[in-house]
């Protein structure tokens, strides 16, 4: 695909780089770092944050207008999510439903479900949660084992989820449920939107290894839901699930690529100022072709996100590739800030922001399917090679 900005594209950048200028906050909790810091301060900069982009008209941009999005083209996107990304602006609070649900919502739900979420999840009045992981369906998502029964009108759900982000923040969950326990596996599985404030629903928060919780674990006895939650068919939940993970893998990776040059920039800057063996990291051959090698990595994630957005420009859902996306820039952290541990030695290990972000890498190898299954969907969906020996 051809990425020449038109004169009108490069005028809605300068306004963009402006209003970002302009706007993002600089005395608050950092934005890339932050997806790790879910404290109740962190969480509350980060929704008054979200709103101060709606009311600009700068949230859900590739939403359509009559759901309250921008209804801007992909390419203004892409070019907002650039901007984004340089000015290391903090991410807004609501990022699964705006991201997944809504999305979703506007693929799958129905009018009723439209006008009753979407307005809510751009305002950020209602967080929501994703409830797919459970104890022993994580990579195997297929084997869940919460269920819900239809009774009258409503959906009684029992199980638990785990791994949550934002559990304890959380207003609305949408939990994958198995809805017929003799269908094979991927059948017999729902999408359920389900109210979190109701006594079936219990959050235990989970302390991640960065020290913080707003992450967890979600209990559900005789939880209760409308009927009308329902998205999609009944038992035809796996279709609607792998939408929203399709949306979440093939996420904002060109504004990834722009953040990660902007690492770069921060990693030449620690090498430069960081003793290392008598003299200074930079000077050390072999840290210096760790920096090289990862920047022209970043150039390659860069052309690889400008091809995986093909079918997106084609009014297409993200394919399989968006699998080579995600493996490739959650890698590429785990690498960069291992360098950065590197050069820093011992020093590294005092709290900061380079132990935040080593410790930050390692979870994104693994959340939105790890890098195992990302590299079996590329095999067998983009590659065509037989499936692997399991159920
Ligand atoms: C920070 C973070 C946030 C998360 N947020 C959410 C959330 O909001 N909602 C949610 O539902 N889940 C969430 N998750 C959970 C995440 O989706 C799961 O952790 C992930 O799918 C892996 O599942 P698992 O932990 O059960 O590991 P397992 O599936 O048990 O995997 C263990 C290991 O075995 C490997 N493996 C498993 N199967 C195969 C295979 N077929 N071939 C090769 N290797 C294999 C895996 O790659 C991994 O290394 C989050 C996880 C993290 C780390």
């Amino acid at each position: 695909m051809d990425l020449t900005w038109s004169p009108e594209e490069e005028a809605f950048r300068q306004e963009v780089r402006d209003w970002l200028t302009a706007n993002v906050p600089t005395d608050g909790p950092a934005g890339d770092v932050e997806e790790f810091d879910d404290s109740e301060e962190s969480f509350e900069f980060r929704r008054a944050w979200q709103r101060t982009l709606g009311e600009a008209g700068y949230l859900a941009m590739h939403w359509p207008t009559e759901y309250g999005g921008g209804g801007r083209t992909l390419v203004e996107q892409v070019i907002f999510n650039e901007e984004y990304a340089r000015a290391k602006a903090p991410a807004p609070v609501n990022g699964l439903g705006l991201n997944l649900v809504g999305p979703t919502l506007i693929t799958h739900g129905t009018d009723e479900q439209k006008s009753r979420f979407l307005k809510n999840i751009l305002t950020a009045d209602e967080i929501w949660c994703q409830g797919y992981s459970e104890p022993n369906a994580g990579s195997d998502l297929a084997g869940l084992q919460t269920k819900a029964e239809l009774v009258g009108d409503e959906f009684v759900i029992n199980g638990q989820k785990i791994w949550t982000t934002l559990a304890p923040f959380g207003d609305w969950i949408f939990v994958l449920c198995r809805t017929d326990p003799d269908a094979p596996k991927h059948q017999g599985i729902s999408y359920i939107l389900c109210d979190m404030h109701q006594p079936g629903v219990e959050v235990r928060p989970i302390r991640q290894i960065t020290g913080t919780t707003g992450f967890g674990e979600v209990f559900f006895t005789n939880a209760r839901t409308p009927a009308s939650m329902l998205v999609g068919s009944l038992n035809d939940g796996w279709r609607v699930a792998m939408t929203t993970l399709m949306f979440e893998r093939g996420g904002n990776i060109l504004g990834t690529a722009v953040r990660y040059r902007s690492m770069m920039t921060d990693l030449r800057a620690l090498a430069e100022s960081t003793k290392h063996n008598g003299g200074y990291a930079i000077d050390d051959p072999v840290i210096r072709q760790r920096l090289g090698q990862l920047l022209v990595e970043v150039e390659l994630l860069r052309h690889n996100s400008e091809r995986a957005m093909s079918p997106l420009l084609h009014g297409e859902p993200p394919g399989p590739e968006s699998s080579m996306g995600k493996l490739y820039w959650s890698e590429w952290y785990v690498r960069a800030t291992e360098l950065a541990m590197d050069i820093l030695g011992t020093a590294g290990l005092h709290p900061g922001v380079w132990l935040t972000e080593y410790l930050g890498a390692r979870a994104s190898t693994i959340y939105t399917g790890t890098s195992e299954i990302q590299r079996n969907i590329l095999a067998e969906r983009v590659l065509g090679l037989p499936r692997g020996g399991r159920n």
